[in-house]
């Protein structure tokens, strides 16, 4: 099965995403995974796209293309993949739907998850990962039982470069303008799955399900 996550910013996508993975057994294709990734080793490409991800906008597409069709071409890839956060332009989208085809492969659900723009400012600057093993929380809505320290490994948490207000307001008119038009693109195609994305993580986790099977 082959799935895109859809969704603004601060929507789930990651959360759900990793939970997937484990209902499912296919593997995450998370391009600000694999650019974040880029950055902490500071290659070529991640000294690039640092600049971009620490302002809100966008990476050129050509960039994460290459990294989106590398990853999907990996052996492990074969039996499925949910793409978390590709594509997040309509050019994307079309060199996608290229890259697929010339591997003899479609995709078969866009689960779009939908959140109400209030919330997401909220959402995103509370977030917290850890460290070591890489467990999300929320000041607010998850917060771990020690200020700081990770409930599952004792790992420091820290917030992601590009989660602090500037930024955040930034990636939201980003992707009203950029990433929106993804859902008429594949609504067109029939493939468009809308999930409402209040709610507990569990709740949700059940609905997309639900569109899975
Ligand atoms: P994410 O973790 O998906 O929220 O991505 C974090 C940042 O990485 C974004 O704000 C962009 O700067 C960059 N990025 C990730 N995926 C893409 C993509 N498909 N196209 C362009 N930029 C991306």
């Amino acid at each position: 099965m082959n799935i895109i996550l859809l969704g603004p910013p601060g929507a789930g996508k990651g959360t759900q995403a990793k939970m997937l993975i484990d209902a499912y057994g296919i593997p995450q294709v998370s391009t600000g995974d694999m650019l974040r990734a880029a950055v902490k080793n500071q290659t070529p490409l991640g000294l690039e796209a640092k600049k971009y991800m620490d302002s809100g906008q966008l990476v050129p597409d050509e960039v994460v293309i290459g990294l989106a069709k590398d990853r999907i071409a990996q052996p492990d890839a074969a039996k499925g993949f949910m793409l978390d956060g590709f594509p997040r332009t309509v050019p994307q989208a079309e060199a996608l739907d290229k890259v697929l085809a010339g591997m003899g492969k479609t995709i078969d659900h866009v689960i779009s998850i939908e959140v109400a723009s209030a919330e997401l400012l909220g959402r995103l600057t509370g977030r917290r990962t850890c460290k070591a093993c890489g467990q999300g929380f929320h000041v607010m809505f998850d917060p771990p039982k020690v200020e700081g320290k990770c409930d599952k490994c004792g790992g420091e948490l820290y917030q992601r470069d590009d989660d602090n207000e500037a930024t955040v307001s930034n990636r939201l008119k980003v992707y009203d303008a950029q990433t929106k038009p993804l859902i008429d693109y594949y609504q067109a195609k029939g493939l468009l799955r809308p999930i409402d994305g209040v709610g507990s993580i569990d709740a949700i986790f059940g609905r997309i399900k639900a569109v899975l099977g």
